[in-house]
């Protein structure tokens, strides 16, 4: 694996994308989603410039970051598995954005841990296109309640994120999520992986999440959250 190379290969596709696309989004982001990646592949990624990254794991990431954060101060971590409110305290002081908030319960354990003086990492709300009894994420349906709940509770809410189901064409999923976005009055939509980032960027992603075609295949792993 040449993590440099496939980092510039995967800002190529998606700078080609975006020109191609009718309506991209202002900017479009890369996420590398690093789990199950070592500090060496994740430093790699650092020193060939890339700055956001993305865990799954509370635990993974607070093993992970704290050295490299202090040594790249701007690096920017997003959390994009689901989080369980015992964790928001650990996640809430270790991520830069939660991409994960799915429900209400969360909602108030992030609140209730700003008002303790603790931080409120950005957020995303998770929303399950694809309506998946397994997955994680606020149905489409109770996407707007929930938005407006967390918005009531001044959380910072910047977007939405989805996981299509796998044997989907994710097209109808990315064109969902980016009206419930625009329905709300919400900027920021992160999508795609990388089977599909380039599909996402043409329907207004501005955050994609890219883990295999930067670092290669993983380690069948039981539950990636995914
Ligand atoms: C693992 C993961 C990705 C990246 O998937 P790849 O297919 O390896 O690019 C993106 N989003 C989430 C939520 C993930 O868990």
């Amino acid at each position: 694996m040449n993590i440099p190379e496939n980092l510039a290969v995967i800002l190529a596709r998606i700078d080609a994308a975006r020109k191609a696309a009718i309506a991209p989004a202002p900017r479009t982001q890369l996420v590398a989603i690093a789990k199950t990646v070592d500090e060496d592949g994740i430093g790699q990624a650092l020193l060939a410039g890339q700055r956001l990254f993305g865990e799954n794991r509370v635990q993974e990431a607070q093993r992970k970051y704290p050295a490299l954060k202090a040594q790249f101060p701007d690096l920017e971590l997003h959390l994009v598995g689901p989080l369980q409110t015992n964790k928001v305290r650990d996640a809430a002081a270790l991520f830069d954005v939660i991409q994960t908030l799915d429900r209400e319960k969360l909602a108030d354990a992030l609140a209730a841990e700003r008002e303790r003086g603790g931080k409120c990492p950005r957020l995303f709300i998770q929303v399950n296109t694809g309506e998946e009894a397994q997955k994680a994420g606020v149905l489409p349906r109770d996407a707007a309640s929930l938005i407006a709940y967390a918005r009531g509770k001044h959380l910072p809410v910047e977007g939405l994120m989805c996981i299509p189901p796998a044997d989907d064409d994710a097209a109808p999923h990315f064109a969902l999520l980016a009206k419930l976005a625009k329905d709300n009055g919400l900027s920021h939509l992160s999508m795609g992986m990388s089977g599909d980032f380039e599909l996402a960027v043409k329907f207004g992603a501005t955050h994609v999440r890219v883990g295999t075609a930067i670092f290669g295949m993983r380690a069948p792993v039981e539950d990636q959250g995914i």
